[in-house]
């Protein structure tokens, strides 16, 4: 018994080390891409092309990560966006609606030339698949940053 404990001990560790390998290895489903340029987020976002843009589709189609506490700046999408939560907990905020709180497996959407911003919560980092479509009527209009007031409501 006293040489089987350590044993069994080892393997529990073992077991535990490749659960833990295994969960941080599925966080991130698509490569966390290169760092989104500077001036339309509020620190640090990183972004991987999945679906370029083309004339058989006209669709986007993008994973974007957000550091806690990054965001967009406010900006609009002149045929709308969907927006899939694949990990961690963010915000979603349409102008003149109350902040959403997304969270992973959360779809949120905003309309056609509709001001929002999105982004990470405070505390945790989030990731989401991006959807554009109909990208012939064009893709982004980016407006101002989204101040801290702005972003910490209702905390
Ligand atoms: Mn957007």
């Amino acid at each position: 018994m006293t040489m089987n404990y350590p044993k069994r001990s080892i393997l529990t560790l073992m077991a535990l080390t490749m659960a833990i390998t295994c969960s941080s290895q599925q966080k991130n489903i698509f490569p966390k891409g290169d760092l989104a340029p500077e001036g339309n987020f509020t620190g640090m976002a990183w972004v991987t092309g999945l679906v370029e843009n083309d004339t058989v589709y006209h669709t986007i189609v993008a994973n974007v990560t957000f550091e806690a506490g990054a965001r967009t700046n406010w900006h609009s999408h002149p045929s709308g966006q969907l927006m899939l939560v694949t990990d961690g907990v963010g915000f979603h905020q349409i102008k003149g609606q109350p902040r959403e709180t997304i969270r992973k497996g959360d779809v949120a959407k905003c309309p056609p030339d509709t001001m929002h911003w999105h982004g990470a919560s405070k505390d945790s980092s989030m990731t989401h698949v991006v959807v554009l479509p109909n990208t012939e009527r064009g893709i982004v209009n980016w407006m101002d940053a989204v101040s801290s007031e702005e972003y910490l409501q209702n905390d």
